[in-house]
């Protein structure tokens, strides 16, 4: 890939993706896969202003290794300096920037049973620093290509090939690839006209219908709006974009209000194992039944971390004509995969969805029913056979979504 590509790429994602300012304390997380990107986004940084970047590497196949070493005891503690690394962001909420590349089957050889417990016991160690910096700092997702990943996507070609074209692929969908900074406010600026139109029809409920056999009722929240492209943190009100790309238009729904089976409309990669084909079945919010015709003892495993894992924690809408959907690629990643398709997800909520959440404790959110979990996961459900009717506070019904895409 061209390097004044990759340099306005990264200029992306400090500028317009973490929105890094003067003086501020920014940590990436990357894998081993693009050195070279990782440094010119950390230049980028410093440009703005940052006064530390600090890079933690990661690489897969350690926690393979980790997992089939380590006791579960081990694997579960959580270390005095992590603490003190989880206390340190809670004081100074340094920028976070993700860099994914990983392999989707990356972690197919690995200990998932012992992954699951180890995160189990870990989560309530966590859980007061995560809610403590909830909606304080500026964070970015963005991706970059890994040799696997590239050939996991593209398998008929050669790796150096694979590589370049998922490039292609990720720049085309991240609006990166001519003047990004342009694009993303024009595109920050529809989503947001979009959001607006759909809190102003005070939605009750979203009634989803497939040939597939989807029929799926989602109580929403009188008081959670539909967000979508870049947010604003809490008392610095800086502007950032979470996710590059990003499409969707989504909003926390009621947690324990959801009635009917929902079809997934393409394979879920969760924890490095793909599910496939799989249907969830709910009755009052909660999943009751899942079938997936490929790891389904993944799929069991997931909606079994926690009570808040079998109920949703959002409801994205994303036209099938959106340029992630309109690329045909699939991704196998999460990231690219709900941009181009409508979704839900399982566990923890968005509160900043909450009107005035700012006002609202972490346990006035459990009360009104934004979810909670150990897990956030997205599955896809959008075709272009997938209608929405929108049921507002007064009983009437709008067509939301019609063959897939937008009918408003
Ligand atoms: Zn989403």
């Amino acid at each position: 890939m061209q390097k004044t590509k990759l340099k306005e790429y990264a200029k992306l994602i400090a500028q317009k993706g973490a929105n890094v300012q003067k003086g501020q304390v920014v940590w990436i997380t990357a894998s081993l896969d693009q050195p070279e990107f990782v440094e010119m986004l950390v230049k980028e940084c410093y440009v703005l202003g940052a006064k530390r970047v600090t890079v933690d590497w990661e690489y897969l196949p350690l926690t393979v290794l980790g997992s089939k070493y380590m006791s579960l005891k081990e694997l579960s503690s959580v270390e005095e300096w992590q603490k003190q690394k989880m206390q340190y962001q809670v004081d100074n909420l340094p920028v976070r920037i993700y860099l994914e590349s990983d392999d989707p089957d990356g972690l197919n050889k690995a200990n998932q049973e012992k992954l699951a417990k180890a995160r189990m016991a870990q989560y309530p160690i966590k859980k007061p620093y995560i809610d403590a910096i909830d909606n304080k700092y500026q964070w970015c997702i963005a991706a970059v290509p890994s040799k696997a990943w590239a050939k996991k996507v593209f398998p008929n070609e050669k790796t150096s090939v694979a590589v370049e074209k998922l490039w292609q692929a990720i720049l085309f969908t991240s609006r990166a690839d001519k003047n990004p900074i342009e694009a993303w406010n024009k595109h920050n600026k529809t989503l947001h006209e979009k959001c607006s139109l759909l809190n102003s029809l005070k939605l009750k409920y979203l009634h989803y219908t497939s040939n597939r056999g989807t029929d799926l009722k989602v109580e929403l929240l009188p008081n959670a709006d539909f967000l979508a492209g870049s947010e604003k943190t809490q008392l610095s009100n800086i502007e950032f974009n979470p996710n590059i790309p990003s499409e969707e238009v989504f909003t926390t729904p009621k947690a324990g209000c959801a009635e009917g089976i929902v079809y997934a409309t393409k394979p879920l990669s969760y924890q490095g194992v793909l599910i496939e084909n799989f249907y969830l079945q709910f009755k009052d919010g909660k999943v009751y039944n899942v079938y997936a015709e490929k790891n389904q003892a993944q799929l069991e495993q997931m909606v079994n971390m926690d009570e808040g894992a079998k109920m949703l924690g959002e409801c994205a809408l994303v036209p099938q004509n959106s340029p992630i959907s309109e690329s045909n690629i699939l991704f196998y990643n999460t990231l690219f995969d709900e941009n181009a398709s409508c979704h839900l997800a399982l566990g923890r909520g968005f509160s900043n969805c909450i009107h005035d959440y700012d006002k609202y404790t972490q346990e006035d959110f459990d009360k009104m029913g934004v979810n909670t979990s150990m897990i956030h996961v997205d599955f896809m459900i959008g075709s272009d056979d997938l209608d929405i009717i929108g049921i507002t506070q007064d009983g009437k019904e709008i067509q939301i979504f019609k063959d897939g895409r937008w009918a408003i």
